[in-house]
């Protein structure tokens, strides 16, 4: 293991062990997976639930508010009855009246509705804080858990760092930034096996693993025995012969 192609295999797992720790100390293991999308939906939906509950309750009250209103507005007519001087004003003051009496119907029924809208989202809200409770007691013990788990993940991190930059100093620099740009290109997947399919008339050829683009024969030899680093001529991968580790 003391090629360079072994060192950049090395170096490429490292890279990929590093990335997955890294990715998993920014969000939560795959064991919490679906527990924490069910409890992060769930949150979602009571937050949107409690605040169609405060708009209703708010409804509610300016739809009382304006009952009020109009139930005083209907007493000052009343009381104008008596202060009709002829009987056309006395007509007028009950026309003003009717509508009053009528306008007030209106808004008695849109408070009633009102009533009811809020009572029921506050009873639904209830109800489902309640549900959450159970919810959010296994989730906050999966969490509890998974934080005294982390700094063993963020040790291997700051371990995993160590050994890339140590494995940086026994490689090439172009390699290394040749490398992290294949890295970049795949998505992480940079190294290709160099594989071998035998003919039917005797014999072998070997080609990339991961594009199945061929590889001259010598260089088969170079990477198998040497350890020689090489690219694949067509997608570019480093390869690596079988039994490297
Ligand atoms: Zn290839």
């Amino acid at each position: 293991m003391n090629d360079l192609a072994s060192r950049l295999r090395l170096f490429d797992r490292a890279l990929a062990e590093l990335r997955a720790a890294s990715t998993l100390l920014a969000g939560v293991p795959e064991s919490m997976r679906a527990l924490h999308d069910e409890y992060s939906a769930e949150r979602a939906a009571l937050e949107t639930l409690a605040e169609a509950s405060r708009e209703a309750a708010v409804a509610r009250r300016d739809a009382d508010g304006a009952v009020a209103d109009a139930q005083e507005k209907l007493k000052k007519f009343q009381q104008q009855v008596s202060r009709v001087r002829n009987q056309r004003e006395y007509g007028a003051i009950l026309s003003e009246i009717d509508q009053a009496k009528s306008g007030l119907k209106t808004l008695d029924e849109a408070a009633l509705a009102a009533l009811e809208r809020a009572e029921s989202l506050a009873r639904e809200l209830d109800e489902r804080r309640s549900a959450f409770a159970d919810l959010e007691a296994r989730y906050s013990a999966e969490l509890a858990r998974w934080e005294a788990e982390k700094p063993s993940v963020a040790a291997k991190v700051a371990g995993l760092e160590r050994d890339l930059e140590s494995l940086r100093g026994e490689l090439p620099k172009p390699v290394i930034a040749q490398f992290l740009r294949i890295v970049e290109r795949y998505h992480g997947v940079a190294m290709a096996r160099l594989d071998r399919t035998e003919r039917p008339g005797g014999g072998a050829i070997w080609h990339c693993g991961c594009c199945n683009y061929q590889i001259r024969p010598q260089v088969a030899v170079e990477i198998r025995t040497k350890g020689t680093i090489v690219q694949c001529d067509n997608c570019r991968r480093f390869l690596f012969a079988e039994g490297e580790g």
